[in-house]
């Protein structure tokens, strides 16, 4: 701890502390045995949209996201559908019995997606926007705060401490990728960072492989990596048509290949003591293939998993 600022007071996990759970909704906690999985498009774009994507990721994931406030580098890059865009996903969740997590830009957005959304996610260009942070220290709902593009590991803390001291005690970290020198992948998953955060501070950690890798077909083994490192969960962009996204189409996986991801997790989450949150399919697979040992079973799951994605091309 003594090589970490001693501002941060709040998020510093002291000696032998659990890692701190936060409610997303009513029924999904981050931070637990079980690892989260939030799923959905980078934007909002149409209630048919929404709708397709919660009925085919209800099963497999805990959470949905979608932007409706989009931090575009193109100031003609269309923008979100701003409060239209946050009914339609409120009415997807009161639906489909799912809670959402949906990007704040600024303090002006902050009360109707307080008020519709079940948690506020602060994006990278915004992590350091301290008057945004300030506001969030005030908000109701829980706060996915996710790394700057180049933040160090004490800046995001840092930053969460800020949501904390002014009286939020409910955030979660996200691991997004750091700018580096090679544009092979948009940005490099430091999951050094994880590792270290996971000792650092009590917080739950979570990964986002899908703007670290910037293509759909980095995402699953990465995604892997994420849990087997130690993550309380992913936030992963799917689309009912991924190339028809309007923001982040080359990262965007189907719906059925987010479906088969989050099956893949499964072994790696028991390699590592979690469990997939809400997790049922896994039982019955684990029962099939009992005779050669639930390890092996893993194993077999995941490389079926890879072998499918192969034969694909
Ligand atoms: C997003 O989640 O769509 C997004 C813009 O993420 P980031 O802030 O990590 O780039
Ligand atoms: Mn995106």
């Amino acid at each position: 701890m003594s090589e970490i600022s001693n501002q941060i007071k709040l998020a510093a996990r002291t000696e032998g502390s659990q890692t701190t759970e936060v409610a997303i909704g009513e029924s999904v906690k981050v931070g637990g045995k079980p690892v989260v999985i939030i799923g959905g498009p980078c934007t909002v774009e149409n209630a048919e949209q929404m709708e397709i994507v919660a009925s085919k990721l209800k099963g497999s994931c805990n959470a949905i996201r979608g932007g409706v406030h989009k931090p575009r580098s193109s100031p003609y890059a269309f923008q979100g559908m701003g409060e239209e865009g946050l009914d339609i996903l409120q009415s997807m969740s009161q639906k489909h019995g799912m809670p959402t997590v949906t990007e704040v830009m600024s303090v002006e957005q902050l009360a109707a997606c307080d008020e519709k959304a079940d948690m506020l996610q602060v994006g990278s260009r915004n992590m350091q926007n301290f008057e945004l942070l300030k506001a969030l220290g005030k908000a109701n709902k829980p706060i996915l705060l996710k790394r700057g593009l180049s933040a160090t590991i004490e800046e995001l803390l840092l930053a969460a401490e800020y949501i904390m001291a002014h009286g939020n005690p409910n955030v979660v970290l996200c691991e997004r990728g750091i700018r580096s020198f090679d544009s092979f992948t948009r940005n490099v998953l430091d999951l050094g960072a994880v590792v270290a955060l996971k000792q650092l501070t009590h917080l739950p950690v979570i990964v986002d492989p899908s703007h670290a890798a910037g293509k759909r077909e980095l995402v699953a083994d990465l995604a892997r990596a994420a849990i087997a490192c130690g993550a309380d969960g992913l936030i992963i962009e799917c689309h009912p048509e991924p190339e028809k996204s309007v923001s982040d189409a080359r990262q965007a996986l189907s719906l059925e290949d987010m479906v088969e991801l989050v099956e893949s997790i499964k072994p790696i989450a028991a390699a590592v003591g979690r469990s997939v949150a809400g997790e049922v399919e896994q039982k019955r697979k684990v029962t099939v293939v009992q005779g050669i040992g639930s390890q092996n079973a893993g194993r077999l799951t995941v490389r079926r998993g890879n072998a499918r994605k192969c034969a694909r091309g």
